[in-house]
């Protein structure tokens, strides 16, 4: 997610990010089966993270979702329902999902479940039989609302304009359109069914499977075979040129909205036909595309930034072919590799996505014989004085408020260009390859990065990181941290 500097005053609600209802901070739950052998427990109403406890539950892995949800860009009403197939981690008399719409029914293994909402954000679900350890359940939930008008944990990403609806947005986005285990920690594979008024779009992730009158509806069949985090699901209904095509063997899906004009709108397709182009050279840099289809798609609502949602990025019209576009696209696609496929497991790990798909602009610019990497490390630095209040900011752990920062993403960056200026351009290249081959249609953590590079490099990089990554103040000027 970059936020383009055209748009950065538009902002996000991630300020608000750690404002809970009260009823959520006075929650408690069992977080665990460990010292109750015989006992089943309450599924923890979090993932985990500290950043966002509410996000992610506790108890079960997602292996799969189908999503089936009929979308109204008119009025922004939505109706729907959600399969997951999950396997149990501990033996559970309950456990919760994240789903902010208004709950209708649960079904557990095919029998009528007990539930309830104690908060906007969260379903704590009671099966009738407790769910075995180890075992796969089903579970399948009914839902409706209304899904740019719910606030939940402080959050209201869902985006609606009249006539168009996008569910885009990070780190919360799943709920607000199906029943989820919103964590990045935990990837599923994917059915998306969207059905929105006949003659209307509905654009998703990966593979077009269908697209088919039903009654009065159309009925948009997505495939997304590959794991994916929740946050990187997305849809875009309402009205949409759409252009389909291969490339490299793929498919390739642009979707662009028709509440541009019309110079407008084929300035923003021009934009997106780039892709390929942008892809075969991520390839070149990085290794084999991680996912079987591509694309992206341009909607009309004024997002404040571009997502990297996998497979097929949305971004807000920010214009035609400018270097400067080319090089978000650049952006946004390289996340797939970094971000996508190798998804963190943590948030405080936001600059190993943010990094990385920055570095590969300042790669591309090389590439195109602009600035080498080298000559952008050397201004970034020299740019910003010791004094800065850039250099305040800890980047392996910003914190929720500030973990889209700038800083995250420029002294990101900085730190695997210094890193290459370090280690050498072929140990750097081996590193960023076997980050993405060991990691692949997983995650991958800061200490693992770390670890890999002084194992690629056999050179001990404790200082260069901590220098990095860690320390709140400038890294001093010398070689030892790969400045050039
Ligand atoms: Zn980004």
């Amino acid at each position: 997610m970059p936020v383009p500097r055209l748009l950065v005053a538009v902002g996000t609600t991630l300020a608000t990010a750690l404002v809970l209802g009260p009823a959520a901070i006075g929650a408690t739950s069992a977080t665990g089966a460990t010292g109750a052998a015989h006992a089943a427990v309450t599924g923890s109403d979090s993932g985990g993270d500290p950043y966002f406890p509410l996000d992610g539950n506790g108890g079960y892995q997602v292996e799969h979702y189908t999503i089936r949800d009929d979308y109204r860009p008119g009025s922004d009403r939505l109706t729907g329902s959600t399969v997951l197939e999950a396997r149990a981690t501990a033996d559970l008399s309950a456990f919760h999902l994240d789903l902010a719409l208004t709950a209708d029914s649960v079904r557990v293994d095919g029998v009528a479940a007990r539930f309830s909402k104690p908060n906007r954000h969260e379903l704590r679900v009671v099966p009738a039989t407790a769910v075995t350890a180890g075992d796969p359940f089903r579970v399948v939930v009914r839902y409706h609302g209304r899904p740019a008008s719910v606030v939940a944990a402080g959050q209201s990403p869902f985006s609606w304009t009249r006539g168009e609806g996008v569910a885009v947005g990070q780190p919360q986005m799943g709920p607000w359109w199906f029943a989820a285990n919103e964590t990045p920690a935990d990837k599923a594979t994917y059915d998306i069914v969207l059905r929105v008024p006949r003659g209307q779009e509905a654009l998703s992730n990966g593979e077009l499977v269908s697209r088919e009158p039903v009654g009065d509806w159309t009925r948009w069949t997505w495939r997304m075979s590959q794991p994916m985090a929740t946050y990187l699901a997305f849809f875009a209904a309402g009205q949409f040129r759409v252009e389909q095509t291969t490339a490299a063997g793929r498919p390739v899906v642009y979707g662009v909205s028709e509440k541009l004009g019309g110079t407008a709108r084929a300035e923003a397709m021009a934009l997106m036909r780039r892709t390929p182009g942008v892809v075969s050279w991520l390839e070149s840099e990085f290794g084999p595309y991680p996912f079987t289809s591509t694309g992206g798609v341009v909607v009309g609502a004024p997002l404040g930034y571009l997502l990297e949602t996998q497979s097929r990025p949305v971004y807000p019209y920010i214009g035609g072919t400018t270097a400067r576009n080319v090089s978000l696209v650049v952006h946004e696609q390289a996340h797939q590799w970094f971000g996508d496929d190798v998804a963190v497991t943590r948030w405080r790990d936001i600059w190993l996505n943010e990094g990385f798909a920055t570095y590969a602009e300042w790669a591309w610019s090389e590439h195109l014989g602009s600035r080498t990497v080298s000559e952008r490390l050397r201004l970034a630095y020299d740019g910003r004085p010791r004094n800065a209040p850039f250099w305040g900011l800890k980047v392996s752990d910003p914190g929720p408020a500030r973990m889209f920062d700038d800083v995250i993403y420029q002294r990101g960056a900085m730190t695997l260009a210094a890193l290459r200026q370090r280690v050498g351009d072929a140990t750097f290249d081996a590193v960023a390859r076997a980050w993405v081959t060991r990691n692949a249609r997983g995650h991958g953590t800061d200490a693992e990065f770390r670890a890999l590079a002084e194992e690629l490099s056999g050179e001990e990089l404790s200082a260069f990181f901590a220098e990095w990554l860690d320390d709140t103040d400038r890294p001093a000027d010398t070689e030892e941290n790969g400045l050039p």
